[in-house]
């Protein structure tokens, strides 16, 4: 089966996540509005800024259809703002009035611009649970993943701290790996999809 994967496309990369998700075996589809977020199997947040992310959200009367069909089951992927969105609590989320807002799909709190404060950008290659050799991780103005569920396995870490995160159906990462090239998370996410 070829699942139909749409991408969040109202602000930051989507164009690296289409490419990737057709590379790793989807179908891949914006989605901008209730009747695309409708037709998808699963679903792509990208990296970009998720206070703006969310404020769009709100726009665009997605936020709550949104919540609802990850309540309901649907597989989604976040990659950094997109790992922020997933959260059930995002901690500094923004300035009152803009603040981003967790959609709850993995039970995770997760830090915003955590590496930030430190070095706003940087790459390393990290061990990746599942992957037989690490993923070259590529880290901007990056969140990290301060507390866990008991249903939520870490599947990476930085310096310590948890970057990547898997709860069922769910999956995220604090680092872009659609902008490298490897296409192994975005298959690992596509075999979580179809994977029955
Ligand atoms: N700092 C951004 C945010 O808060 C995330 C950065 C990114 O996605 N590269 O959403």
């Amino acid at each position: 089966m070829r699942p139909r994967v749409g991408v969040l496309a109202l602000q930051g990369d989507v164009r690296e996540h289409l490419a990737a998700l057709q590379e790793a075996g989807a179908e891949a589809v914006k989605v901008r509005r209730l009747a695309e977020l409708e037709t998808i199997d699963a679903l792509v947040i990208p990296g970009g800024e998720s206070t703006a992310m969310s404020h769009l959200l709100r726009e665009l009367e997605l936020l709550e259809p949104l919540r609802a069909r990850l309540a309901d089951g649907m597989p989604a992927y976040g990659s950094c703002a997109g790992m922020i969105l997933l959260a059930r609590e995002i901690v500094d989320a923004g300035a009152p009035g803009r603040e981003a807002t967790p959609l709850n799909g993995i039970d995770m709190s997760v830090r915003r611009n955590a590496f930030g404060r430190q070095v706003d950008s940087f790459e390393g290659d990290i061990p990746f649970e599942g992957l037989d050799s690490p993923v070259h991780a590529v880290f901007i103005r990056a969140p990290w993943v301060e507390r866990i569920g008991d249903d939520v396995e870490v599947l990476g870490r930085a310096d310590a701290h948890i970057v990547a995160v898997r709860q069922g159906r769910m999956l995220a990462t604090s680092f872009h790996p659609e902008v490298t090239g490897d296409r192994r998370v975005h298959k690992l996410f596509v075999d979580m999809v179809t994977e029955t």
